[in-house]
């Protein structure tokens, strides 16, 4: 509702050309604090199309800074002619916005003069209902206090929760003072204010950035996966300082150097925490600047060592790093080789045989997952074929290929694997596709619909890794699956633990039912085969037939399975 409180007096300034230069948010009061006029701009800011002409000023102000700015403007005429300070003010929409003003008096005309500009935009409900003692005026993030306040809760969860890995970043602006003194305080200020929002952008909405005072900021980044995760966020922050700052009438090009701790339990202070990083980042600065440092050495090479191994990974492909490797798949009843399971290795130049285990995962992350599963796709569709037309005389052995999520979820796999079957001349039938169960999580429609058009493409698929994880037995009869594959993990127990022993039971049981066959992988025992053997488990993987071998170990092992055979 808006609320008249009085006429409007006659004699106002004109309303001049002033009023109307695009972003100046300017307001004339009367001496009640009544608004009086208001200058085009305020649309802009505050999103209205209400006039808030004849409210009174202060309703306006977010209430918890109300008795602040009651304060300051009570000063005015007593003392001072013109009074600076920052506030919260109520957006159409309910948000927050942060401003600076300049109030003085015209004691002739008995009004005031307002101008403000924009500190920080879009605080949040939840933000802005900060008392004013936690935030900075100027660019209305949280200041120090709060900070700190929220990294020892942290601290206190992450001692309860020993998964919970977190971290402090501590950053400032290289040679902030010069660009002040050279430019003014003015363009300081909203140099200070372009990074505030720059780095509210470049962090997650749980993320917490604190103006830590002068030039400097800190971040908190909770539930992050390792070293590596506040590397990544350093390294997008300083991407966006390639860019100039438009301050005004000036270009000003500034970096930022950073410093990085990771929470742990050597601290039991946030203090501490914020110590560390704030020494990680002078030695930053030390260093000439624009870079960042993480404080602990064992966390700082285990970060590099990802953000290289990342890096090598990209090229790993055109440099043909990569080599299939297959471990043979074998018929339980008789010990007949059906076939194998091709298996990357990277074989990266300085460190040797990289396993996928290390690997797979940063591929996933950054979608290299396609590129290196269409080769091997390609690699071991070509490689069985060869097999296949060399050793005629046998039955036909198939290949089984991993696909991970993101490969399931590419609009092209379908297209792709048609082509390379054509390409390799490898009928469907001996291709088969291991998907763990993963794929279901995000949309088990979805998936079900994907699998659906692979299977018409007739080939096999297998559910891999079956009992970790999302296991639900409910939507097992929906899959379009040929074959389940028990994880090791509990089949290498099977021989000492009655537990796993008849969780294997239960499966077996169950896929049979369903018409599904099973394979067990991670069979390294003769007692575990045995057992397995009696459960009526039709395949059998592990190192008890062999490990991961090359393609030329593996044709050595066809080579004996035939002549085994023939015996
Ligand atoms: P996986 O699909 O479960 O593959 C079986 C893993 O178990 C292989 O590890 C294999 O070496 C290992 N293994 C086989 N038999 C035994 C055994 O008797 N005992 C023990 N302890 N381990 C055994 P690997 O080769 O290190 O592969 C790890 C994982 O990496 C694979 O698990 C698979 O999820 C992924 N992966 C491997 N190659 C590819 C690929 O080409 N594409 C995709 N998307 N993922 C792959
Ligand atoms: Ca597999
Ligand atoms: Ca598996």
């Amino acid at each position: 509702m808006i609320q008249v409180y009085r006429k409007p007096p006659q004699a106002l300034p004109s309303e001049s050309a002033f009023f109307r230069l695009p972003g100046a948010l300017l307001m004339v009061l009367d001496e009640d604090w009544i608004i009086q006029m208001m200058s085009e701009s305020w649309r802009e800011v505050l999103g209205t199309q209400a006039d808030l002409r004849w409210r009174r000023f202060t309703e306006l102000v977010h209430e918890l800074d109300r008795a602040d700015v009651e304060q300051r403007l009570g000063h005015i005429g007593e003392a001072l002619s013109t009074v600076r300070f920052s506030c919260r003010c109520r957006k159409a929409d309910g948000r927050y916005v942060g401003l600076t003003w300049n109030v003085s008096h015209d004691v002739d005309q008995h009004l005031f003069y307002a101008s403000a500009h924009e500190t920080a935009v879009n605080l949040s409900e939840l933000e802005a209902r900060l008392p004013e003692v936690y935030i900075d005026g100027l660019t209305g993030l949280p200041n120090r206090g709060l900070f700190l306040d929220r990294v020892c809760h942290t601290m206190l969860r992450a001692q309860r929760r020993k998964d919970l890995r977190f971290a402090v970043i501590h950053c400032g602006i290289d040679r902030f003072s010069v660009i002040n003194h050279s430019l003014g305080n003015r363009v300081g200020d909203l140099l200070l204010i372009e990074v505030a929002n720059l780095l509210r952008r470049s962090t997650r909405p749980t993320d917490m950035v604190a103006r830590l005072g002068g030039d400097e900021f800190g971040i908190l980044l909770e539930d992050i996966r390792d070293a590596s995760s506040p590397v990544r966020v350093v390294k997008r922050i300083q991407e966006n300082f390639v860019l100039p700052f438009q301050l005004h009438e000036h270009e000003v090009f500034a970096s930022m150097s950073t410093g990085i701790t990771l929470g742990g339990e050597q601290y039991e202070e946030a203090d501490l925490m914020l110590r560390d990083a704030d020494m990680a980042m002078a030695s930053a600065k030390a260093h000439g600047g624009g870079g960042y440092v993480l404080f602990d050495r064992g966390m700082h090479e285990e970060a590099l060592r990802r953000l290289d191994l990342e890096l090598d990974l990209r090229r790993a492909l055109e440099k043909h790093q990569f080599e299939a490797y297959y471990q043979p798949i074998v018929r339980l009843k008789d010990n007949r080789l059906m076939g194998f399971e091709a298996l990357v290795r990277w074989n990266h130049p300085d460190r040797g045989l990289i396993s996928p285990a290390e690997f797979i995962p940063l591929a996933e992350d950054n979608g290299l997952i396609v590129h290196i599963g269409r080769w091997m796709l390609q690699e071991a569709c070509a490689q069985m074929r060869r097999w296949q037309l060399e050793y005629p005389r046998r039955p036909a052995l198939t290949v089984s290929v991993n696909l991970s999520a993101r490969q399931l979820l590419h609009p092209q796999l379908l297209p792709e694997i048609r082509r390379t079957l054509r390409d390799t001349g490898l009928s469907a039938r001996h291709l088969k596709l291991e998907i763990t169960e993963s794929v279901m999580m995000e949309d088990a429609q979805r998936a079900i619909e994907l699998l659906e058009a692979l299977k018409r493409t007739r080939l096999s698929l297998m559910l891999d890794d079956f009992g970790t994880g999302y296991s639900s037995l409910s939507y097992l009869h929906r899959l379009p699956i040929d074959a389940l594959k028990v994880d090791r993990s509990f089949v290498m127990h099977m021989h000492e633990r009655a537990d796993d022993r008849s969780f294997v039971e239960t499966i077996v049981n169950l896929a049979h039912k369903l018409g599904r066959a099973v394979v067990c992988e991670g069979v390294e025992l003769p007692e575990q085969e045995a057992l397995l053997r009696e459960l009526g488990v039709e395949y059998g993987q592990g190192y008890l037939y062999s490990r991961p071998v090359t393609a030329s170990q593996a044709e050595m092992l066809i080579i004996d399975d035939q002549e085994r055979a023939t015996d």
